[in-house]
């Protein structure tokens, strides 16, 4: 029996693939599961227009194996199966898919579901094994026949044995090395946990026979143990689900499953769309602030899935950084499987999809603040800074999408409110938005600064974080109305004031001299100010920067 070579640039990417498009080996699972349950739709799709072809969908499964002592893993299907062609041109040639094939030719609306594209995803399986056996007979077929390779150096295919249409794929796993463990593949449990993690929303029935314990019939205390085939996945994702068959609890359990958090969401999104792009996601906010959130550890992103399987943990292009703690995942059909993280940057669909995305969490955070005051204050109060990080980030791309999601301290209400409601009951004759920079609302409250704007009947804003100042001099206006610093030389609302001014300022020109040059360096003008009615003496500022930024300024490092 002839050794075939596979052809040459199969040899190189093949080398590649084993030692680096892939990170993590126990990928290599997902992807044969993948490839079976390609070949069960491949079925499903053609019974669709074959009559002679019956789809009883009981009867296609994968079942996973392993046998420790003769260390073989064993992946079975009864899907389509592969002709001696078939092995030939699938397997015998890298990046070569039989399954892209399958749906340009039924090009129509059939195959969409199918996972595979890009002819890759088999040879992952040497990356955690020396030696791959493929029986396989095709449906239609009388023959089967047997693929063998131990990796770059070729294959061969042989006339074999198999009673049933489908497939049956052998691993000869790997023996553990100084750096590298295999023995965990042919681990029951941590089978099934990557399966669970990777598969679990396969279509068919993933099945392993489980050692289950149980108690021994007539006796107490004595155990026995027990052998029972159990399905692995749970099938149907809860976000293909229909949103009204699903309860809140639901979208708790799922949240907690996944590890997205240890609190409990303040809300989930469930999207469903299809238009332009078609995907499906199921996104939370969460109540709390994660322990590492405003740290340079927290990674943000969202898991991504191509038709139910697992491509990534944190995909990062989905959110922007000011919706980073947004957790959730996203589920395309319009994504490959192998894609990598390079060439997903620059995916259009994803894109498209990140734009959507962003859409939706900004809309309901807006209707949160309309419909669900107090939950958004808690939400505010715990990613409130991250938004306003938002605004001031990217020289201000982001201030459309954001300001009306900011809120601040408010003296009149003594409690958050948004800039929208600050605006919407300005009196006529209130030209600006005031805001007051302090360490704290006492410090502020107590500035002398704000008595003649308060007593004009006016609403301050009271900025008590580094970040506000910086938010609104990016914003620069919110509908159309300025922000003005309490503290600004001038606040549109001295005019009545000015004419008497210069008279008062001669009266006292050398108390003003004398007190400059006292001060020196310090200031840089003394000047009369009607401004103030219980205090003596303010500071103020001109041009740009407050008094704060200037503080915050100074303390940075240079
Ligand atoms: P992809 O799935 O992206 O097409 P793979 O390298 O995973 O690439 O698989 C290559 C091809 O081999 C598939 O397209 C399919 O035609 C064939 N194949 C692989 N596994 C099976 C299987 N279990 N049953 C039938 N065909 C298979
Ligand atoms: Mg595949």
């Amino acid at each position: 029996m002839a050794k075939r070579q596979f052809k040459a640039e199969s040899k190189r990417l093949l080398e590649m693939m084993i030692n680096s498009i892939y990170t993590q080996k126990e990928i290599f699972l997902r992807e044969l599961i993948s490839n079976a349950s390609d070949a069960m739709d491949k079925i499903y799709y053609k019974a669709l227009t074959d009559d002679e072809l019956v789809f009883n969908k009981g009867e296609y499964f994968v079942k996973v194996a392993a046998d420790k002592e003769k260390r073989l893993l064993t992946i079975t299907d009864t899907g389509i199966g592969m002709t001696k062609e078939d092995l030939e041109k699938n397997l015998g040639v890298i990046a070569k898919s039989g399954s892209l094939a399958f749906k340009t030719e039924n090009e129509s609306k059939d195959g969409h579901d199918i996972i595979g594209q890009f002819g890759v995803g088999f040879y992952s399986a040497f990356m955690v094994s020396d030696e791959v056996t493929v029986i396989s007979k095709a449906l239609g077929s009388e023959e089967a026949f047997k693929w063998k390779s131990k990796g770059a150096d070729g294959y061969t295919i042989v006339a074999a044995e198999k009673d049933t249409v489908g497939t049956v794929i052998t691993l000869k796993i790997k023996e553990n090395t100084e750096d590298e463990q295999y023995d965990e593949y042919l681990e029951e449990h941590r089978l099934k946990a990557i399966i669970k993690k990777y598969s679990d929303f396969i279509r068919y029935p993933i099945k392993m026979d489980i050692k289950e314990q149980r108690p021994k019939e007539g006796s107490e205390d004595e155990l026995e143990e027990f052998i029972e085939e159990q399905t692995v996945n749970s099938m149907v994702p809860i976000w293909r689900k229909n949103k009204n068959e699903l309860t809140t609890e639901d979208y708790e359990n799922f949240y907690a499953e996944k590890h997205y958090g240890y609190d409990k969401p303040l809300k989930h999104i469930h999207i469903s769309a299809d238009g332009t792009v078609v995907y499906k996601a199921i996104l939370f906010i969460p109540e709390n602030t994660p322990f590492d959130y405003y740290t340079k550890e927290y990674e943000k992103g969202l898991e991504l899935y191509s038709s139910g399987v697992l491509i990534m943990d944190k995909c990062s292009d989905l959110l922007p950084d000011y919706f980073s703690f947004v957790k959730g995942m996203v589920d395309s059909e319009d994504l490959s499987l192998n894609i990598s993280r390079e060439m997903l940057q620059h995916d259009r669909q994803l894109k498209l999809i990140a734009k959507n995305i962003k859409n939706k969490i900004k809309s309901q955070l807006q209707s949160l603040l309309k419909d669900e005051r107090e939950k958004y204050e808690k939400f505010y109060e715990s990613f409130g800074r991250q938004l306003k990080h938002g605004v001031y980030s990217d020289y201000g791309a982001n201030k459309d999408v954001l300001q009306d999601l900011l809120m601040f301290y408010s003296s009149r209400e003594k409690k958050l409110v948004s800039l929208n409601e600050y605006v919407d009951r300005m009196p006529e004759d209130q030209k600006f938005i005031y805001y007051a920079a302090g360490e704290s609302i006492d410090r502020i409250e107590k500035l002398p600064q704000t008595e003649l704007v308060l007593d004009k009947g006016y609403e301050i804003l009271y900025f008590t974080e580094d970040i506000d100042e910086f938010a609104i001099k990016m914003l620069m206006n919110y509908k159309e109305k300025e922000f003005k610093s309490v503290s600004s030389g001038d606040l549109g609302i001295e005019s009545e004031e000015n004419e008497n001014k210069s008279e008062e300022e001669n009266e006292n020109k050398d108390l003003f001299e004398a007190m400059k040059s006292v001060l020196s360096d310090k200031v840089k003008d003394v000047k009369a100010s009607k401004r103030l009615k219980n205090h003596p003496v303010c500071l103020s500022s001109e041009g740009e920067l407050s008094i704060e930024m200037e503080k915050i300024l100074a303390q940075m490092p240079d």
